[in-house]
């Protein structure tokens, strides 16, 4: 239902926090956040109910770092639970990947391509990330084309927002929609990810629409975007002339 994420050059929990509260108007069941230090670790955290009630959560683990997702979901596939709230992770713990949306055909491809792989929740949205590491595995594919790969296979009826990350390049994150909103958003301590403007205008008022089909690769210094046949492509920033 609400996506923020951010990579920049300070520590990036309290406005992805802050990011999920200005979202909390739109309605949710369940939050979570995932940060990666890149040196010390990485965190996971996910909670049923309020912001505050993930932000509780979060207090006392020490979590640092200077990227992160995190994620208001509306359940769609999957009851309100821990385990079904977003970010959901690959099966080695890799891949950590939020969504809006829903993808149709979810089952069948769980069927076709996750025969053996132990899957954690009830929603369609594990599916996607689990087909990601797959890809990544078996066909050896760069986190790029192995994302690409998994939204060319969602049905043409499917929506999404997703905003992924890979442990193994902690900046980085990777970032597709259709018929769901996502702008990345543009300043000097790095660049955001939001499903909503509103959410990140303590950080920016410049933002990069994406467009059905594009995907972006977001550093914190730099943003490379494609069009849906993967040939890179360049858009300017707008300035969205609100107050925070
Ligand atoms: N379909 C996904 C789920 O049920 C995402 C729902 C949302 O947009 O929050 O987990």
């Amino acid at each position: 239902c609400g996506i923020v994420g951010f990579t920049g050059v300070n520590q990036v929990l309290p406005s992805l926090l802050k990011g999920l509260e200005k979202l909390e108007y739109r309605g949710y069941d369940s939050a979570g956040v995932y940060v990666n230090d890149g040196e010390k670790g990485d965190f996971l955290v996910k909670e049923k109910g309020r912001v505050a009630d993930l932000e509780r959560a979060t207090e006392g683990k020490g979590i640092e770092g200077t990227a992160g997702i995190a994620h208001t979901r509306w359940a769609t596939h999957g009851g309100v639970s821990v385990e079904n709230a977003h970010p959901h992770m690959s099966e080695d713990g890799r891949f950590y990947l939020v969504h809006n949306g829903v993808i149709e055909n979810y089952e069948a491809l769980r069927d076709q391509y996750l025969q053996g792989v132990q899957l954690h929740s009830q929603t369609d949205t594990e599916i996607a990330v689990q087909l990601i590491d797959k890809f990544s595995k078996e066909n050896h594919l760069s986190t790029f084309d192995a994302f690409r790969r998994m939204i060319s296979l969602l049905d043409g009826n499917s929506a999404y927002g997703f905003l992924l990350m890979d442990r193994q390049t902690p900046n980085l994150m990777y970032a597709a929609k259709k018929k769901s909103p996502l702008l990345i958003g543009v300043s000097e301590v790095g660049n955001v990810v939001t499903s909503d403007a509103t959410a990140m205008l303590d950080v920016t008022h410049d933002f990069i629409e994406l467009m059905d089909g594009e995907i972006a690769v977001i550093d914190k210094q730099k943003i490379d975007l494609f069009d849906p046949n993967g040939k890179q492509i360049t858009r300017e920033a707008f300035h969205l002339d609100i107050d925070a």
